[in-house]
């Protein structure tokens, strides 16, 4: 029954002793076994471990321990999250084979609380893309229809929990990596203020703007995930000291006055048509609950990607300078008479993708003399401007709402041009330039080519109030069933 439970109920059955966490670990790996063919959510498993872990849980609990709040949860991770065990490739042939000797603190934090860690997930290489292509070992498919892609970078773990090959799974957001994915897939994604979630043992990509978050299949289980691995860490200091509010006690407590805005620039004709009809609904929603509704203008949307891609990839070109194939990473065949450059060139040549080999090149380009002040700086100052024009926007209204992406779910091998794949991420992208919260929730369903798509509704909120954009986010869910619908594949006469 994993694809249809929620945390809670098995964190209660669990510890009532109703389910014993070895049970669930067990219908995990039978349904990845059955369904997971045609998804290829997963890069690997860890049934041996899983199992151990999930036998201690039930040790504790026949002994009157308490195992945590997320007792027996089964929780997948995103391929550059590591742990001590089991690879961490990043969707790269650089490290196809690394093995990291530590875990991240997000995954320790996981793991005191009882949840049980099933496996790592298919990600765009380095976690840089928007739909899961850019992945060195797999081609994920969405669980809606089968020929389109599940977006990115985090599509591997939007597709586990959609199909319920896991309850929960971690991704990472560095311009929408988590909310997109799960706009396509139909399921919940958060992405965490900056600085709320520790990034220690996250591989960077852009670390300024790189955030590890859920995926749930609703809100209140990624309240609880969120609940668990928020919070200071003294190995990655710039993770924040700042008070934690108990997510899910508050969830359903009303918001008085409540006041949502919605920017004039996030229904224009940049969306489908389709995808502005789904959110024009969900508003209709938050005003029929009694909500103020405002519009607002949020005019330095235009120019969020154009200021992510240069951020971004100058940050990246640094951070994956340590990937030489000495330091880390795949060493190349040498010939007899290569030198030194050769051996960095043909390490890196060979490691990485061409995508990434692009966003270097980018990278490099920007930070390097000359054109440093034309478009390194120029980005920066771009980004100053973006937060402030955010932060006054937060002083009119509790939270910002609009579409997750401007469109549903492509098809694989659509977006072949790297521009257009860039421009998906138009709402995503500038959360992360300003810093601020926000998730991705089901809004509804899109008709395309006689296919009903899942669509997002994106709602921000200001730094570290995660507590209203959670209870914002459930209000909406409350008084809507989008989020129960499944993809025929999360069902399999064989996994039932
Ligand atoms: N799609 C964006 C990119 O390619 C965002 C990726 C991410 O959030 N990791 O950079």
């Amino acid at each position: 029954m994993l694809e249809t439970e929620s945390l809670n109920q098995i964190v209660n059955a669990v510890k009532r002793g109703e389910r014993s966490a070895r049970e669930i670990v067990r219908e995990c790996l039978d349904r990845i076994d059955v369904l997971d063919g045609d998804l290829s959510s997963f890069r690997e498993t860890y049934p041996d471990e899983a199992i151990a872990v999930a036998e201690a849980i039930d040790r504790r609990i026949a002994s009157g321990e308490d195992p945590g709040p997320l007792a027996g949860v089964p929780i997948a991770l995103k391929d550059n999250i590591v742990t001590d065990y089991g690879r961490t490739s990043c969707g790269s042939l650089m490290l196809e084979s690394y093995r990291s000797p530590f875990t991240s603190t997000a995954v320790e934090r996981l793991q005191q609380a009882g949840a049980i860690i099933i496996g790592k997930t298919n990600c765009d290489e380095f976690a840089m893309g928007s739909s899961t292509e850019h992945c060195a070992f797999a081609i994920t498919r969405n669980p809606w229809d089968l020929s389109r892609v599940p977006g990115g970078s985090s599509g591997g773990s939007a597709t586990a929990v959609t199909s319920g090959l896991c309850l929960a799974a971690l991704g990472s957001d560095t311009g929408g990596s988590v909310r997109q994915p799960a706009a396509f897939c139909g399921v919940v994604g958060v992405k965490p203020s900056y600085g709320r979630v520790s990034r220690y043992g996250l591989v960077a990509f852009g670390s300024s703007l790189d955030q590890i978050g859920p995926i749930t299949r609703n809100v209140a289980d990624s309240a609880a995930i969120l609940q668990v691995i928020a919070g200071a860490d003294r190995r990655d200091s710039t993770c924040a000291d700042i008070h934690v509010a108990d997510y899910q006690e508050r969830l359903d407590a009303p918001i008085s006055d409540l006041r949502i805005g919605v920017p004039r620039q996030y229904l224009g004709d940049r969306n489908d048509q389709e995808v502005n009809r789904v959110i024009n609904d969900a508003i209709g929603v938050f005003r029929d609950l009694g909500a103020e509704i405002i519009e607002i203008d949020l005019p330095l949307t235009e120019y969020g990607v154009a200021t992510y891609y240069v951020i971004a990839p100058a940050e990246a070109s640094g951070n994956l300078a340590r990937f030489d194939g000495v330091r880390y990473g795949r060493r190349a065949e040498m010939n007899r008479d290569d030198n030194l450059h050769d051996l960095y060139a043909r390490n890196r040549g060979e490691g990485f993708g061409p995508e990434v080999r692009r966003r270097i090149m980018l990278g490099t380009f920007v930070l390097s003399a000359g054109y440093y002040e034309d478009y390194y700086r120029r980005a920066l100052q771009a980004r100053r401007l973006i937060k402030e024009e955010f932060d006054s926007v937060f002083e009119q209204c509790h939270a910002i709402i609009g579409p997750t992406a401007p469109s549903p779910a492509f098809t694989i091998g659509e977006k072949q041009d790297a521009l257009s794949m860039y421009l998906c991420d138009v709402y995503t992208a500038i959360t992360n330039i300003a810093g601020h919260c926000a998730i991705s929730i089901p809004a509804g369903f899109a008709g395309v080519d006689g296919r009903q798509l899942p669509v997002g509704l994106h709602i921000q909120c200001k730094s570290f109030d995660e507590e209203t954009m959670f209870r914002i986010a459930r209000l909406f869910e409350a008084n809507t069933d989008h989020h129960l619908q499944r993809p025929p594949t999360a069902f399999s006469p064989t996994a039932s």
